[in-house]
């Protein structure tokens, strides 16, 4: 199972340069260095985003077209160190804006390191995507690094955090892209979610 070609074509850095709606579209978040990047290249089996690229550092959403029939969009990472105040609010304007907006947004894929769980960082944005009325799905990531069963509880502690949000899927899914393990059913998962 593969996914369409992807293609990059719009980056944005302010809400204006955001494009217009077309396809449904699915987008990816995480904390900074989660793997976010390493993960859409396994997703696409190609690199098409460079992971010496700090996204902490380029603040833009960035948008990869999958053959015209649905987008992948690459949304800068939050929980970030060092990022000057002025900075965090152009990212939050720029973020709130593309996922209340958006009306052809199907899910938001927020990716959390299994080593670590939901952080703070991650719950602040849990939230905002409640209150917002945004689909969301957890992605645990770098499931290699964590034997299986701290991953099994893990797993449990994660999925039992999700009742309380309204707009999680209760599933979170796991995968390795280091190992390309959980790959095939999360672009299966896309696939479902842009056809949905
Ligand atoms: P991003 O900042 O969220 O885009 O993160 P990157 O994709 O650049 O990855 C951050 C670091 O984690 C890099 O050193 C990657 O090699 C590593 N990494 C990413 N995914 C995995 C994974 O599935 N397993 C392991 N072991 N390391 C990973």
């Amino acid at each position: 199972l593969e996914l369409p070609h992807l293609s990059f074509f719009a980056g944005a850095k302010i809400p204006s340069s955001i494009p217009p709606e077309r396809v449904p579209e699915v987008a990816f978040v995480g904390r900074s260095n989660v793997g976010k990047s390493s993960l859409i290249n396994a997703l696409a089996d190609t690199t098409i985003v460079r992971t010496s690229n700090k996204p902490g550092l380029t603040r833009q959403i960035n948008f990869y077209a999958a053959s015209r029939i649905f987008n992948m969009i690459d949304m800068p990472g939050y929980g970030f160190a060092y990022v000057k105040e002025e900075e965090l609010i152009q990212w939050g304007k720029l973020i709130e804006t593309y996922i209340t907006m958006r009306t052809t947004l199907k899910k938001i894929y927020v990716i959390i390191d299994a080593r670590h769980g939901i952080k703070l960082a991650d719950v602040n944005f849990l939230e905002m995507l409640d209150k917002k009325d945004v689909k969301f799905q957890i992605v645990l990531t770098k499931c290699d690094m964590v034997i299986p069963p701290d991953l099994a509880r893990r797993y449990v502690v994660v999925k039992k955090k999700l009742n309380q949000y309204k707009n999680a899927n209760e599933e979170p899914l796991m995968v390795s892209a280091r190992k390309k393990a959980g790959i095939l059913n999360l672009r299966k998962e896309i696939l479902q979610t842009v056809e949905a």
